[in-house]
């Protein structure tokens, strides 16, 4: 018997897709496709500040066009916040409240001497200074080291303490953090298998972390490298990537088969349909996948 397999796409409505998401796309969708799982959409929309009005539709059209059809009812992260109000609950002690100012930290960074590093100062770990008020909520982290095997980048290590820090779950806005969010969800859904892009990998300890606190199961893990700009840049409406879904071209040429050799899929230029490329991509995939296990 098979076992079972659960994929997911998970986009933030900030922007039409554009080819780095496609990529991202692609990849988790021949991966279900390849397992013969079931493959599901999120719309990840908790940042109310960058989601742009009419983005998600368009997600959606350029996907259906495309020819990746998900399963299921597709969720909206926006009306899931009570589930990551429960899971907020139940971190316990393990979660403090945070008065500090993004000025405040890169100050007392400063006094420290650690110029360059991310890392919260703890400023707030063993309580609020005085006549401080509460702006965000943290999770304290074990000094200790996160293992887990990117089924394609092979074992991956972190420690949480030294290069991490304690991080935030929910901000000062009152929006909650992509951390949190996806963890919660990609449980909630049964998510067993993870394929998004490489800028994500340095957060999977994090996520693993919040997964054994909450007692939720690690899906496992596949990161593709992201596709960047003639300036190095991850590909972002931010870096002016252009939709790859004019509404008019042709996607299979113009997206559909460029993706895939981005992914290192060796395709046959002659394939004429998009039905004909997603069973030929998702041969390859498999062969990829075959190749990679040593
Ligand atoms: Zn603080």
């Amino acid at each position: 018997m098979k076992q079972k397999y659960i994929g997911r796409f998970a986009p933030s409505p900030t922007g039409p897709l554009h080819m780095g998401s496609l990529v991202a796309a692609m990849a988790s969708y021949l991966d279900a496709k390849a397992h013969e799982g079931l493959w599901l959409l999120r719309m990840e929309d908790l940042d109310f500040d960058r989601n742009v009005k009419g983005a998600d539709q368009h997600i959606i059209q350029s996907l259906q066009r495309s020819g990746m059809l998900w399963d299921g009812d597709i969720n909206w992260q926006s009306k899931r916040q009570h589930l990551y109000e429960a899971a907020l609950q139940k971190l316990g002690d393990n979660l403090y409240p945070c008065a500090c100012s993004r000025k405040e930290i890169a100050d007392s960074r400063l006094r420290l001497g650690e110029t360059a590093s991310q890392i919260y100062p703890g400023t707030c770990r063993h309580g609020l200074a005085e006549g401080k008020a509460a702006r965000a909520w943290r999770l304290r982290v074990p000094d200790q080291i996160y293992r887990f095997e990117d089924r394609l980048a092979g074992m991956q290590q972190q420690n949480l303490a030294t290069e991490v820090g304690d991080f935030v779950l929910k901000r000062a806005d009152g929006f909650w953090a992509y951390q949190l969010a996806v963890v919660v969800d990609d449980a909630a859904q049964g998510i067993t298998h993870v394929v998004r892009g490489a800028d994500l990998i340095d957060s999977t300890a994090r996520q693993i972390y919040l997964q054994e606190l909450l007692g939720l199961p690690t899906p496992a893990y596949l990161h593709v490298p992201v596709v960047t700009n003639a300036d190095g840049e991850k590909l972002s409406k931010q870096t002016g990537a252009l939709a790859f879904d004019q509404g008019d071209n042709d996607i299979l040429h113009d997206a559909l088969m460029p993706a895939a050799s981005f992914l290192g899929l060796q395709l046959s230029t002659g394939i004429g349909s998009k039905e004909e490329f997603w069973g030929m991509a998702t041969l390859a995939w498999k062969n990829k996948l075959d190749n990679t296990k040593k």
